[in-house]
């Protein structure tokens, strides 16, 4: 049985329309994030599902239950806020057992469940600090905890891991992950940033301005996205408009806008079609023929040399090469890019164009 369902589910403030039309199922033992640009509806979704806000339209399930009018300390889950919301008064210890004494628990499992959940985040020897001596990734840690030992089943956790510095960030999500994946938890995430969302889930659903886009494993949503602003969003992307000149069950071929025809993948349009192509810089290639391109400029960053180049048919691409091989030409230099059949996706030109169909509103 899903654990969690929205359907048909919208949010209004007076004029703004915050959720729109949301249809979600949640699995029981999944870990879903929900992921999209600033405004575009994530917090507004978390907060109906625990409660804080009502729909304006359409029914929250838990469990198979509706939850219309019932109250956040009835829907029997686990929260983790955006900011950090540990009582200041109380030491670790308490502050984690907050949840099991709301609950009502045996005398014993008062102290030993709050305890188990310490040992679990690595802060039992923290436990009588309070909030002020804990740095704030300690400090979310123990938010973690508390929301775990509260015994809900069901996580909701909204930028859990925002406040946090970015190695701190990274470890931490394989915590999470490994902790809820370990009791079998549903976890219901909320992220603006793709790269935690890749890391943590077994689902990624995409919100735009209220709705949700698209939804699917981390792999499918970077592999095969079936929207451009998926494509766009999730990693990074090189997007060329071209029409379509060949379209077999092998390939399709595609001019660009220099004269050039270029390969992607099967699409099924037809010739004449007006398409948007999405190549991602890691499928690019630097080879002896193919989109006459003019190297812009070449970013060290690390391990790889980032190349921007500006192709005869006006289109801008990227890609990398690894830093040995960083000799092999120089900005101002002509070269030739060109990628395998299979990197490339076919997507219908949007009638707005491009840059409206991408915008991160
Ligand atoms: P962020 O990543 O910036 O936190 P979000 O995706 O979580 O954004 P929400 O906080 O759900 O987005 O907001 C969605 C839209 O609803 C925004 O336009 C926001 O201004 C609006 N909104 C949210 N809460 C309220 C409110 N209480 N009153 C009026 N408008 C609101």
């Amino acid at each position: 049985m899903p654990l969690v369902e929205m359907k048909g589910v919208s949010k209004r403030f007076g004029k703004v329309v915050a959720s729109s039309g949301i249809d979600l199922r949640i699995e029981d033992g999944e870990y879903v994030t929900i992921l999209g640009p600033s405004g575009c509806g994530k917090t507004t979704l978390i907060r109906m599902i625990a409660g804080i806000l009502e729909p304006s339209e359409g029914k929250v399930l838990i469990g198979g239950r509706d939850m219309d009018g019932v109250p956040i300390e009835e829907r029997d889950i686990g929260y983790v806020f955006q900011n950090i919301a540990l009582f200041p008064h109380l030491n670790m210890l308490e502050n984690v057992s907050y949840g099991p004494i709301v609950k009502d628990v045996s005398e014993e499992e008062r102290v030993s469940v709050p305890r188990r959940y310490l040992e679990l985040v690595n802060l039992l020897d923290r436990m009588s600090m309070f909030p002020s001596a804990l740095s704030g990734g300690e400090q979310q840690k123990v938010a973690l905890a508390r929301a775990l030992a509260s015994g809900a089943r069901l996580l909701l956790l909204d930028e859990p891991l925002s406040a946090l510095d970015a190695r701190v960030r990274m470890d931490l999500r394989y915590e999470l992950r490994r902790i809820t994946k370990d009791l079998g938890l549903t976890v219901l995430h909320v992220t603006h940033d793709q790269e935690e969302a890749m890391t943590v889930s077994d689902r990624i659903v995409l919100m735009r301005n209220g709705r949700i886009m698209e939804s699917g494993s981390p792999e499918q949503m970077y592999r095969a996205p079936k929207e451009l602003f998926t494509a766009n969003f999730i990693g990074e992307t090189n997007l060329l408009d071209g029409v379509v000149v060949v379209s077999g069950d092998d390939r399709t071929l595609v001019e660009v806008r220099d004269g050039s025809v270029v390969e992607a993948q099967p699409s099924g349009f037809e010739p004449g079609d007006a398409v948007v192509l999405s190549v991602r810089p890691e499928r690019v290639h630097a080879l002896n023929e193919g989109l006459k391109a003019v190297v812009r400029s070449m970013s060290f960053m690390g391990t790889y040399i980032r190349v921007t180049a500006e192709a005869d048919s006006e289109d801008i691409l990227e890609f990398d090469i690894p830093v040995p091989r960083g000799g092999d030409f120089n900005v101002g230099d002509n070269i030739h890019l060109g990628w395998s059949m299979g990197s490339a996706l076919v997507y219908q030109r949007p009638p707005g164009g491009i840059a409206e169909a991408v915008k991160l509103e």
